[in-house]
């Protein structure tokens, strides 16, 4: 008989992944406390904007083998579950919030009566699965029978579903043969498609996680220093990046100066790394990330000191449009959005802003109520005294500078992802700003 599936926690990560067990062909039951969330995914629509995910769904839903529900007793069947729910940071700390993490395990643990495989994939501090595994001991009717594993998920938002469907590594951290044996067999189309998989220890896989998500922070903030740098040196950062990113032990991918990261992840994830460390008595192996985060800080506000300057010592009462909402492109995602971050500092500061983004504007709008938001990209700019471009969706890319330059106040733009063609804009009339360059 086919694997039954349960994943519990139904978000960017956890509703990608049960689709992607469909597809894997397997029974899924997807469980979440957001009643709202469950509806829709049960209905088959995608309850936010990922690339692919509404098709999949379509496909699943139909045939009975992936469901969602909001009562835990769904999962009783299920041979492994999969914990997907959100670690975010805690209001008071550096730290992850672990309450949902526990919750779910709390509500699914009385569940559990037969042998079965508990599998963290949200992202947690070091030392967290250890812990759960005494939790689940302790509370599930089949005692120790409830095993514990990690598998940590490196998917990208915007291309979830291919990198759940073919991600570029698995990691398993384990404490036995058969908890292996199990994810092997979970995982066996995708180990056959190539997949390399790293089998470990339960602290180690949590480690994979933070580690890689702290790399890819430092990369960012690295070539962001180097564009404060370029800024006063009068270099230019985009020539920089694409000299060292020749070099194959550095690489280009993620060396693109600009406003900096944002996001589910990357952010709070750094910091609660940090803040383990702490707890483990090892604060100085990771005191660098504390500079990392304020790198990333800084390019904000450098948006929002550049915006003043251009608009010539003040921006109250100046018009800015504000071209992107979401964290990145091909996502509805804004939290921690650096564009909504700037957007929102320059309406605090008097600037008469006007937000477009193509799929998260609704998002914004839910935590950021107070922002003007336009229908379109041209409504945003319409008498605009400067336009700031801050998510790389290509409907930016592709805008017509001539047009535009046509229908605002003044020719002003930033280009705070580095990537619009200065050279067509600076053609068409306008005062072209990228961060990091002359
Ligand atoms: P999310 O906020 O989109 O989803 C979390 C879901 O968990 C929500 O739908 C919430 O209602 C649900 N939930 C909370 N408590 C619950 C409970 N007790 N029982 C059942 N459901 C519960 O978050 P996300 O972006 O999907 O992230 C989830 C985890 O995956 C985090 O640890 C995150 O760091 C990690 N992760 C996310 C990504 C990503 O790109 N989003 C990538 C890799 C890892």
């Amino acid at each position: 008989m086919s694997l039954r599936i349960s994943v519990i926690g139904t978000g960017y990560l956890g509703a990608v992944h049960a689709v992607g067990m469909a597809e894997l062909g397997y029974t899924v039951v997807g469980i979440d406390v957001d009643a709202d969330k469950v509806a829709a995914l049960a209905r088959g629509e995608a309850p936010f904007y990922e690339p692919g995910l509404d098709e999949l769904l379509a496909k699943h839903s139909g045939t009975g083998r992936l469901s969602f529900t909001t009562d835990f007793a769904a999962a009783a069947d299920a041979d492994v579950h999969f914990i997907c729910v959100g670690t975010p940071q805690r209001r008071d700390s550096l730290a992850a919030d672990m309450r949902y993490v526990e919750g779910a395990v709390d509500s699914l643990a009385p569940y559990l009566t037969t042998e079965c495989l508990v599998v963290g994939k949200s992202t947690v501090p070091v030392g967290t699965a250890a812990a759960l595994a005494d939790r689940l001991a302790k509370s599930a009717p089949v005692g120790a029978g409830a095993e514990l594993a990690w598998n940590p998920e490196f998917l990208r938002e915007g291309f979830a579903v291919e990198d759940t469907l073919h991600p570029d590594r698995l990691v398993f951290g384990v404490t036995s043969d058969e908890a292996e044996r199990r994810l092997r067999e979970v995982y066996a189309q995708t180990i056959a498609d190539g997949t390399p998989v790293i089998v470990t220890d339960l602290p180690t896989a949590e480690l994979v996680k933070v580690s890689a998500n702290a790399f890819l922070a430092t990369k960012i903030s690295f070539i962001n220093a180097m564009a404060e740098i370029s800024e006063v040196a009068g270099a230019d950062v985009t020539k920089l990046a694409d000299a060292i990113g020749h070099d194959a032990r550095i690489g280009r991918k993620f060396l693109n100066a600009g406003i900096g990261f944002g996001g589910g992840c990357l952010p709070k994830d750094i910091r609660a790394f940090m803040a383990r460390a702490g707890e483990l008595g090892a604060s100085h192996s990771l005191a660098f990330l504390a500079e990392i985060d304020a790198i990333n800080l800084r390019r904000r506000q450098r948006v929002v000191d550049l915006v003043r300057e251009l608009a010539g010592g003040s921006v109250a009462n100046r018009r800015v449009a504000v071209l992107g909402a979401a964290f990145k492109p091909h996502s509805d995602d804004v939290r921690d959005s650096p564009a909504l971050n700037i957007a929102g500092q320059l309406h605090l500061q008097g600037a008469r802003v006007s937000v477009y983004d193509p799929k998260a504007t609704e998002n914004a709008r839910k935590i950021f109520p107070t922002l003007p938001y336009a229908e379109t990209a041209l409504d945003a700019c319409r008498g605009a005294h400067v336009v700031l471009h801050l998510t790389e969706w290509q409907e930016f890319r592709d805008l017509d500078p001539a047009e535009l330059a046509g229908i605002v106040e003044t020719p002003v733009v930033i280009d705070g992802r580095n990537c619009l063609d200065a050279e067509a804009w600076r053609a068409a009339g306008w005062t072209y700003r990228g961060l990091g360059r002359p």
